[in-house]
């Protein structure tokens, strides 16, 4: 592996710095996951995508053995009560959210899964860290950053040094634009919950505070320490969880541990749009990653998304995919059977560049075109490279055999038309003959003639 410098933006910081993991035998990194009442849309696999690049540039550097990767689960959450009492009205709450929760995630696992995503090394869930969220709230309360209220508990955020640090935020900026709830019991209206009541039907837990169950932040705060202690490497998630919910780990975690870092780094990706607008629901423009993946294989998703700098906002197009999916059917043709060979040196210098991926693939399209002309030794570096990413996974076979969902292809009938075709033109009926063509190319089946005979292809 090149030993040049390894990079990255850091949001807390805001400039671009060497890194340096604390403890190189074991570097650790979180990223907030979904929160799994729903389809994750193809915002959200961004950040799964970025910070999957990340896992495996470090686990390059530093040994497989040797990162620990802790991606969170968010299981508890009102999105997902709501959710539960619509979809299932006769269940009580707890099973109909068991019900949201057990599907979402397991639809998540399966899309990110076609992005070829590797799995992280932990995937904590909110239920299942509830005493050490207690834990923390009780150790915030008693070193005074913290108070009880009404049956909640909530971070005093006057009392926080620093506060806004992250985000760059005064407090009256927090405060002006907050989506910080205000509520008459809150010393100061930037204050964020740490817990909440819970009413009989609504899930909620034992605690110092009464039945409740925990606000969101506090929920990576801890899972994080769990996982991956005090202080550790690496923080990353969209950028639009730089405030409140970073800010506030942030706070949490510093407060409670008595330190004034909680990760050295912290990584933000820019927001996606599609086709230039912002995605949402009631547009009808909101495309979760399952509809995607009918109608677009998952590599080419994930080029798409990796053509674009992590820290760039991205416009989401049609056209961009179909585009990534054409570099892939050539990718995929030029290293059909060839052997994976070590990744491209510069193609590394630009991931270690704080995950420069454009210009990384800009080097795979060089490699692209010397493999073309017939260098094997490219394409096998090619091959490699793309590998590096997370790209030409599949098999050239699985690739080319990719059909959108429900594509009904008889391809005896088109082996019939072809040989009807060959026969027409044999008797000099080209008129004929090339109907047979016009017909297929409707269907979307495009001809190739070749001195071997004629193949067809699905038009893209
Ligand atoms: P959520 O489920 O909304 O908490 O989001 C899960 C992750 O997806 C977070 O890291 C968000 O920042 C990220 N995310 C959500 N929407 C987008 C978007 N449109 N573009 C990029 N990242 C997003
Ligand atoms: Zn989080």
């Amino acid at each position: 592996m090149s030993d040049t410098e390894l990079t990255f933006y850091n949001t807390l910081s805001r400039e671009k710095a060497p890194f340096e993991p604390i403890d190189p035998s074991n570097v650790r990194m979180y990223a907030c996951g979904p929160t799994v009442y729903d389809f994750a849309h193809i915002g959200n696999a961004r950040p799964i995508i970025v910070f999957d690049v990340l896992f495996r540039l470090l686990r390059s550097i530093y040994g497989e053995k040797h990162v620990t990767y802790a991606r969170n689960i968010t299981d508890v959450d009102d999105k997902i009560n709501a959710r539960a009492a619509e979809e299932y009205p006769n269940l009580p709450l707890n099973e109909a959210i068991a019900q949201v929760t057990s599907h979402t995630i397991k639809q998540f696992h399966a899309d990110i899964a076609e992005l070829g995503v590797l799995p992280p090394t932990v995937e904590p869930t909110c239920t299942s860290h509830i005493p050490q969220m207690i834990a923390m709230i009780e150790v915030l309360i008693e070193k005074g950053f913290a108070y009880e209220a009404e049956g909640h508990a909530l971070l005093d955020t006057s009392s926080v040094e620093g506060y806004g640090r992250l985000s760059g935020r005064s407090l009256d900026e927090m405060i002006a634009g907050a989506r910080v709830e205000v509520a008459p019991y809150k010393k100061n209206p930037s204050d964020s919950v740490l817990w909440k009541p819970s009413t009989d039907e609504q899930p909620g837990w034992d605690s110092p505070w009464g039945r409740g169950r925990p606000g969101w932040h506090i929920e990576c705060s801890a899972m994080a320490k769990e996982h991956l202690g005090e202080v550790f490497d690496i923080h990353g998630g969209g950028i639009d969880l730089t405030f409140p919910h970073h800010e506030n780990e942030l706070a949490q975690s510093c407060c409670a541990h008595g330190t004034d870092t909680m990760a050295k780094v912290w990584m933000h990706n820019g927001f996606l749009q599609v086709e230039g607008e912002k995605m949402s629901k009631s547009d009808g423009n909101f495309i979760t990653i399952n509809d995607l993946l009918k109608t677009t294989p998952g590599e080419a998703i994930r080029l798409a998304m990796l053509n674009t700098h992590y820290r760039q906002p991205i416009d989401w197009t049609a056209k961009a995919a179909s585009q990534a999916r054409r570099t892939l059917d050539n990718w995929f043709t030029l290293t059909d059977g060839v052997k994976s060979g070590t990744p491209d040196p510069d193609f590394i210098a630009a991931l270690r560049d704080d995950m420069n991926t454009p210009k990384a693939i800009s080097i795979l399209h060089e490699l692209r075109r010397e493999a073309s002309s017939g260098n094997g030794e490219a394409a096998r570096t090619l091959k490699g490279s793309a590998q590096f990413i997370g790209l030409l996974q599949l098999s050239t076979k699985a690739w080319t055999a990719w059909r959108p969902e429900g594509t009904q292809i008889d391809e005896k009938a088109i082996r019939k038309q072809i040989e009807d075709r060959a026969a027409a033109k044999a008797a000099k009926d080209f008129v004929a003959a090339d109907t047979i063509r016009d017909n297929l190319a409707e269907q979307g089946i495009i001809l190739k003639d070749s001195p071997d005979g004629t193949t067809w292809e699905i038009a893209r």
